[in-house]
């Protein structure tokens, strides 16, 4: 039994105090990212989050689906699936929930969080104060919990505010900006002409499902759709849920911190409107068994403030990829707005401009220029409004916060500033320390005095030659244009053959066209073309192109739609190679070319994307001079997916088992090999609702067997779905000769790698 007196004088509540080395405001995805990567390097963090689930927008209380640069594989940015943390989560999340459950997507957040040690997770707790030592200095943050009625009091050597809003960053008094700058400002294209306050809005999802019997829907009264506009109500369909339901947005108009909770309220009175609208106004079939089973009670927020750092990205950094030498993210959606009214305005419900490749981001960006211990990371980076369209969804979010948490571990270990990163040989090593973890940041590859493997001869049991993809696959009708992309060499003047089934006789065109900048994929010029003049029946096609590249780098091979022609397919998926088809996907505003009215500041140009497996075939070719990029070298040229070329080594196609050696003229002492393999970064992975064909991507390595030079097995994996593996050895050895054993995972796709580091 426990009695307390009366206390006249009141009481307080318990302040418990957390000194850490850098204190995570905000759970998001972004949070998530930054908080592991930081304690994976060595960091005490504070994670504090106020919601009970991890994730925000991407949590089962919003539900959202986790995207980025590859934007639903709809637009021309091939292999740009981000790495590092959030790849792995999205990789896990394929292997255990590829239906795409939210709920479970919550746990696997939950779980890489908590099995850091150097996390400690505070859950419902809200930071409501900052404080400073100095003017450019926070000290610490204060929270509180509603759940065990105690406040914190979080000390730290750094803070990163990845709240959405800001609210760290804010009260430290830190700059920031909210709302459209005029276009003039930043020479945007895309900005309206004066400067003004709309904003993206807010959004509330609800899941239905079918009970099986027909159940009643009786609305609350405050349920109403007045004034949604006839764009609108024509999108209204009985069977979408979650994401599907991104348009159901307002609140861009008003002020969306201040006036959340008033968004959130008119959200929900069009919920339950759209549902009473599905279920009772009788213009949709077979509604009768469906049921609510799901309404978000927190609005999925898009646009806050943007707080200003040391650079500041606009329109033309984005749609010209602006390189910056402290590059250390990478977006790659479209400059995606929203009109401010939502569900009330005339307008479309967005307008997507993409560009022709990833653009970088750099960590200027992330780095307060007013408070000297303050990041930022997620939607409230250092961007104008017009790029925040394009670097503001999750898995740009959280590719940015693993930057970020990287970045203060180095700030610790080098005793430095976090301005100081910016600048050499600071940022080289941070870039570094991020891609070997397979991050990846475009155009910087690792280093390679950080890798003994640059000091090895590596031999392979086979290295694969590709002369030909076997015609062992479905026949492809040519109802759109299909294209194969292929890393060919500069100089070098190719001959193809291709095998098609003409229905009806025709003519059809085949063009071998490549990107104008050579680190992308939109095939803008057309190199050759030949046309063939057929009969009907089957035809092996001999193409000849005299013309060259200037320089290595993919080229398509293409062929032009034709609805009398089936060409030839294969079943063999190989690393590093990929179909694309000059398809559309509405989703992202892809109408197979990208249409501009008017002076936008960006492109007109095709896209050319690849389709999903079990679809999306490799066209069946031969190849000569046959491809020879798939050699032991590229295991150590730094990057870990393809770009520009390979950046491979596979196998020959029939080897079932591969071994590589490592051989050094003297003993080196090694602790440690990290392993990049395949985890088909072209393919996006969305989180939620979506679903996934496969639970583990083919090309990737599930058993490798590391051994010493007397075949001891040093390290072994059985089970592997990982793109990184890092295989820290039980205890260092002092060996001159490695062996990695690779078997072959499917039957389809050599055994391949694309990097091997040693420490
Ligand atoms: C309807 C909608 C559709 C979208 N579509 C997509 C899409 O399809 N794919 C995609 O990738 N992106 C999409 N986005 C964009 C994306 O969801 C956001 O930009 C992204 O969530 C930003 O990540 P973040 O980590 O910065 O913020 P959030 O996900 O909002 O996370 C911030 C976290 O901080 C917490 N927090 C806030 N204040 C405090 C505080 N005081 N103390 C402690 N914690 C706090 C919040 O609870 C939240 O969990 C969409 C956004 C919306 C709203």
């Amino acid at each position: 039994m426990y009695h307390e007196l009366t206390e006249p004088h009141g009481r307080s509540s318990t302040v418990e105090t957390v000194k850490s080395d850098l204190v995570v405001v905000g759970g998001g995805i972004a949070g998530v990212c930054c908080a592991i990567s930081a304690a994976r390097a060595g960091v005490k963090v504070s994670l504090v989050q106020d919601r009970p689930v991890l994730g925000g927008n991407a949590s089962s209380e919003v539900r959202l689906w986790v995207l980025g640069a590859t934007s639903h594989m709809g637009n021309n940015n091939r292999w740009s699936r981000e790495g590092g943390i959030i790849g792995e989560l999205l990789l896990e999340n394929l292997f255990r929930n590829k239906e795409g459950n939210a709920l479970i997507f919550d746990t696997i957040m939950l779980e890489k969080v908590v099995e850091e040690k150097n996390i400690t997770l505070l859950l419902n707790t809200s930071v409501f104060a900052t404080h400073k030592n100095a003017d450019n200095n926070i000290s610490s943050v204060e929270a509180f919990c509603s759940q065990n009625g105690k406040f914190y009091d979080l000390r730290g050597e750094y803070f990163c505010d990845v709240s959405g809003d800001g609210i760290v960053a804010f009260q430290a008094g830190a700059e920031f900006r909210m709302g459209a700058e005029a276009a003039s400002e930043f020479s945007e294209k895309m900005a309206p002409e004066q400067p003004g306050k709309e904003l993206l809005g807010h959004s509330i999802y609800f899941y239905s499902k079918d009970a099986g019997k027909p159940v009643k829907y009786v609305a609350p009264s405050f349920a109403s759709i007045d004034g949604m506009t006839e764009d609108r109500m024509k999108r209204i369909r009985s069977q979408d849920v979650g994401p599907r339901l991104w348009w159901l947005e307002y609140g861009g108009n008003s002020d969306t911190i201040g006036e959340s909770e008033d968004i959130k309220w008119q959200l929900w009175k069009v919920v339950y409107g759209v549902w009473d609208y599905i279920k009772n106004s009788g213009k949709f079939e077979n509604v009768e068994n469906l049921t609510l089973e799901w309404v978000g009670t927190i609005p999925g927020k898009r646009e806050s403030r943007r707080f200003i750092g040391h650079s500041f990205m606009t329109q033309q950094d984005v749609v010209t990829q602006q390189p910056f030498d402290n590059a250390i993210s990478f977006g790659g959606w479209a400059i995606d707005h929203h009109p401010g009214d939502g569900i009330y305005s005339d307008k479309p419900p967005c307008t997507q401009y993409h560009t022709k490749g990833v653009y970088q981001i750099p960590l200027g960006s992330f780095i307060s220029k007013d408070i000297d211990n303050l990041f930022f990371a997620g939607r409230i980076i250092s961007v104008s409004h017009i790029a925040f369209g394009s670097t503001r969804v999750m898995a740009t979010c959280g590719h940015g916060g693993q930057a970020v948490g990287e970045a203060v571990a180095y700030c610790l270990s080098q005793t430095c500033k976090p301005a100081q990163l910016l600048q050499a040989p600071h940022i080289k090593k941070l870039q570094h320390n991020l891609n070997e973890k397979g991050h990846f940041i475009p155009n910087v590859p690792m280093q390679p005095q950080y890798n003994l493997a640059n000091k090895a001869t590596i031999s392979a049991s086979s290295e694969l030659q590709l002369n030909a993809l076997q015609d062992d696959g479905p026949w492809r009708p040519l109802k759109i244009s299909a294209g194969q992309l292929l890393p060919l060499q500069k100089d070098t003047a190719y001959q193809f053959s291709v095998k098609v089934r003409v229905l009806k006789d025709t003519t059809l065109y085949a063009q071998l066209r490549h990107s104008e900048k050579v680190t992308n994929y939109t095939p803008e010029v057309i190199l050759a073309q030949q046309s063939f003049i057929l009969t009907a029946g089957e035809h092996l096609l001999d193409i000849n192109f005299a013309e060259t590249l200037a320089e290595d780098q993919y080229a398509m091979l293409c062929f032009l739609a034709n609805p009398d022609i089936e060409i030839a397919c294969t079943n063999s998926r190989i690393s590093s190679l990929v179909a694309v088809f000059n398809g559309v996907n509405k989703a992202v505003s892809n109408n197979g070319k990208q249409i501009v009215e008017g002076d936008k500041g960006v492109d007109e140009f095709e896209f050319w994307t690849p389709e999903r497996r079990p679809g999306g075939h490799n066209l069946a070719l031969t190849i000569n001079p046959p491809l020879n990029c798939f050699a032991t070298t590229n295991l150590t040229n730094g990057y870990t997916r393809p770009y520009q070329r390979s950046n491979v080594w596979c196998a020959a196609l029939d080897q079932t088992e591969a071994e590589l050696t490592l051989e050094w003229q003297q003993q080196q002492n090694i602790s440690e090999i990290i392993l990049h393999f395949d985890a088909d970064f072209d393919h996006a992975l969305e989180s939620t609702l979506y679903g996934h064909p496969e639970d583990r991507v083919p090309f990737c390595v599930e058993h490798f067997q590391i051994l010493d030079a007397q075949g001891v097995v040093l390290y072994e994996k059985t089970d592997n779905y990982q793109a990184v593996v890092d295989c820290v050895l039980t205890s260092p050895i002092s060996s001159d000769k490695l062996r990695i054993k690779l078997l072959k995972t499917h039957k389809d796709c050599p055994i391949a790698l694309y990097e091997v580091i040693v420490k």
